[in-house]
């Protein structure tokens, strides 16, 4: 039976675990006393540790090393590239195959959700400084559960109606169930931290406008929520998008996207263009294929996902690269295609074409005098610092666009840079300087 249960929009695709066939693959982990996947986890996850109590029938404690560890557990437990990350430093694989790490964590955070369990709770002792956090991606989410964990006052101002940002507007529901994103935002919520929607930074409030607010430092979780579409001839036709416009008119409008009937093309080989190819299939296309550029094996998609869009009979047409978009009365009607070998070429009819060929920051400069890359991204440190003392960056807005799980990791270690930052200009340590190579 095919691993993907549920075709619908809003239905998830993949089923989890049943608490015997947890119990089953819990068993068959090693309990490795150097534990390979712990170390695996770029947001320090501990799936060794979390598997352990899963082991020992305590789904309480599971939950707590998950949710310690990574606010976005439960998000991260339905769309994290497991296979080229703890699951792939598994030790099992020498044996057999790798524990399936990514499912116990769905488990456990089920069980959270199910009994009610009280994971994480607000501290009592609070802290005088506050720090604003600039959008509620995964990079801000986790940057301000760590900060709120350790008695800081936090404040997140998004620009959207709604926490989450990719997640909430990008990933399908069918990979990422909106309650899912929901609970891990209320875990967030639970520690303290205020939200601010309909708010965005540069635009309806500045930096200095924060900082003379009161907030002492400001953290930018931005993200790339630029997408542009590429200089071709047709390209302003209605039907032409770009993913992300795509992705989050399916979001808003609960998968009424109008496609019921009509043939869809995506242009893309990544995760991003197989989001968009299932989306257009569940809510009503009738015909839809994808054309990416190189060949299936150069392919950027992770193999889920991959599986996923053939699942749902979506074919990838390899080595085409589009050469114009062809309309009539403003409507897009066909997409022409040129082969990478330079000789071939296809005209293919479509009323929607969704070009997933990446996404760019927004103009940064908006936030302050930033300085920023070659690229358009953030300047900033391992530890989040930008050229600006007390603002800090993370996520996608700095890394060129990764994973969740890394714009947690990253969310994470800026905050251990801004407490760090906060003791010494505001708190007991005001005014130590941190000696050149200080390790913390
Ligand atoms: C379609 C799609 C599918 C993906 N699938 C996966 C996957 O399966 N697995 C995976 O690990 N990763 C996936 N990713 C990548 C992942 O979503 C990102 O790496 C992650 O969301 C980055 O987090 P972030 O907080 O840096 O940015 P974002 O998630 O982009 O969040 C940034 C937030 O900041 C807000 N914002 C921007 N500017 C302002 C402003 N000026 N003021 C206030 N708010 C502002 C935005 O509205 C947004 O809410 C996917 C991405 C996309 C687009
Ligand atoms: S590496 Fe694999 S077998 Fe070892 S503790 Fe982690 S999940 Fe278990």
């Amino acid at each position: 039976m095919s691993k993907f249960a549920k075709a619908a929009y809003a239905s998830e695709a993949q089923a989890g675990f049943t608490h015997r066939t947890a119990m089953e693959e819990a068993a068959r982990c090693l309990l490795c006393h150097d534990a390979p996947c712990s170390t695996g986890c770029p947001a320090g996850t501990d799936p060794g540790r979390f598997i352990r109590s899963i082991r020992f029938r305590n789904a309480k404690g599971a939950a707590e090393t998950i949710r310690e560890n990574n606010i976005l557990g439960g998000s991260c437990a339905r769309i994290c590239p497991y296979d080229r990350l703890c699951e792939e430093a598994c030790s099992r694989t020498g044996i057999d195959r790798p524990i399936e790490i990514g499912k116990l964590q769905r488990y456990a955070i089920e069980q959270e959700s199910i009994f009610k369990l009280k994971t994480l709770k607000a501290p009592e002792i609070k802290k005088a400084a506050r720090v604003a956090c600039v959008g509620a991606g995964p990079a801000s989410l986790a940057c301000a559960a760590t900060l709120a964990a350790a008695g800081y006052g936090v404040t997140i101002f998004e620009a959207q109606e709604k926490a989450g940002g990719m997640l909430a507007y990008g990933v399908p529901p069918a990979r990422l169930p909106r309650e899912v994103l929901e609970r891990d935002i209320d875990a967030v919520r639970e520690l303290g931290v205020e939200f601010v929607f309909n708010t965005k930074v540069g635009r309806d409030i500045g930096v200095d406008a924060l900082k003379a607010r009161g907030f002492a430092a400001v953290f930018i979780g931005a993200g790339l929520w630029n997408a542009k579409l590429p200089d071709l001839e047709g390209a302003h036709l209605d039907g032409v998008w770009t993913a992300i416009d795509f992705l989050k008119n399916a979001a808003n409008t609960g998968g009424h996207t109008g496609l019921a009937g009509k043939s869809a093309v995506v242009i893309g080989g990544g995760d991003v263009a197989m989001d968009c190819a299932a989306t257009a299939k569940l809510t009503g296309a009738a015909q839809v294929a994808i054309y990416y550029r190189r060949t299936l094996e150069e392919a950027p998609a992770n193999t889920d996902e991959l599986q996923y869009a053939f699942s749902l009979g979506i074919p990838i047409m390899t080595n085409f690269v589009p050469a114009k978009l062809v309309g009539a009365d403003g409507k897009l009607a066909a997409v022409e295609f040129i082969g990478r070998d330079g000789k071939s070429s296809a005209s293919v009819a479509a009323d929607v074409a969704v070009f997933a060929t990446g996404q760019a920051p927004e103009d940064m400069a908006q936030f302050a005098n930033l300085c920023l890359t070659a690229k358009g991204t953030i300047a900033a440190d391992c530890g989040g610092n930008t050229n600006i003392d007390g603002v800090f960056a993370a996520g996608d807005a700095v890394n060129g666009g990764k994973t969740v799980v890394e714009a947690v990791a990253e969310g994470k270690l800026a905050a251990a840079e801004i407490i760090e930052w906060l003791e010494m200009t505001q708190g007991d340590n005001k005014g130590r300087v941190r000696p050149a190579g200080e390790v913390r």
